[in-house]
């Protein structure tokens, strides 16, 4: 449907959450997917091992730490001896750390800079050579309504986030016509691993249960009071690789439930 069969991707921190959603998602549009992030190898394995076999596409894994930039590089030279090429860049790994500004640990600062930020940069100048020599190529970021608008104690993750909206429209400016795109997703609250803090804490402030924590998370921010599913933010960024979004570039698309119309 989406003319994506036989697209090489890589998707950075898709063992998980997002990441694994978009994956999913490319894998059943009939990519080749290099799946990465941390986690158990033995439940890695099988995930990746069960897509394939699903899906009758190729699936690889690699597990870098990415707040170093030469894995970020590696990862991408690794994606295209084992893929064949990179047709599919979609940056999404990310950690969060919340505290105010006069409390937040700098090298948590520098973690999330180097993981949110720098490995966009880092990835997407290793991958774009691949791209241009085909006339083709889709750089999907994972931003964040973040990205958008600032909440309260979370001074890297919001400086990492607007970092990235911007990057995504250097990007689309230096590669408009050339037949490569490059966008960023901007979700609001999505239920990962990501948030699952964040919902615990707000739980224990309130003295409720998870559930219960949960839902006061989303009223403060999201009208919607649901939240963003892995599913549609996979089916998104699929679309974002289509032909028919051809001419949808430098965007910073919201899925937030209403969260930045207020
Ligand atoms: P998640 O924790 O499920 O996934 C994070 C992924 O990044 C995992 O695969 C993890 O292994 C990988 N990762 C973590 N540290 C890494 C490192 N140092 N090097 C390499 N990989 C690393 O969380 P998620 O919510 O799916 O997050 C994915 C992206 O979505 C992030 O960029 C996050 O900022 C963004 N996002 C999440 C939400 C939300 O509400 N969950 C909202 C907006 C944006």
């Amino acid at each position: 449907m989406t003319g994506l069969a036989g697209k090489r991707a890589l998707v950075t921190g898709s063992t998980s959450g997002i990441g694994l959603g978009i994956a999913r998602q490319l894998a059943a549009d009939g990519c080749s997917v290099m799946l990465h992030g941390f986690g158990d190898p033995t439940a890695v394995e099988r995930l990746r091992d069960a897509l394939e076999r699903e899906r009758g596409v190729t699936m690889r894994y690699d597990g870098s730490d990415l707040t170093r930039p030469e894995a970020v590089a590696a990862l991408v030279d690794a994606t295209v001896a084992a893929l064949g090429g990179i047709d599919i860049l979609v940056n999404n790994a990310g950690v969060q750390h919340t505290a105010p500004i006069d409390e937040f640990p700098p090298e948590r600062w520098d973690a999330i800079i180097a993981l949110n930020l720098s490995a966009v940069f880092h990835a997407t100048r290793r991958a774009l050579p691949h791209m241009k020599r085909r006339h083709w190529g889709r750089i999907v970021n994972t931003a964040s309504v973040h990205g958008v608008v600032a909440s309260p104690n979370k001074a890297a993750y919001v400086a990492a986030k607007h970092g990235v909206v911007g990057l995504t429209k250097v990007v689309a400016l230096e590669t408009a016509g050339s037949g490569i795109t490059c966008n960023a997703i901007c979700p609001g609250w999505t239920r990962t691993e990501l948030i699952e803090p964040q919902i615990a804490a707000r739980a224990a402030a309130l003295g409720v249960g998870l559930e219960e924590g949960a839902r006061a998370l989303l009223a403060e921010k999201q009208p919607s009071g649901q939240f963003v599913t892995v599913e549609q933010l996979g089916r998104l960024a699929a679309f974002l690789c289509s032909e028919d979004a051809a001419q949808i570039t430098g965007a910073a698309l919201l899925v937030d439930g209403g969260w930045t119309a207020q």
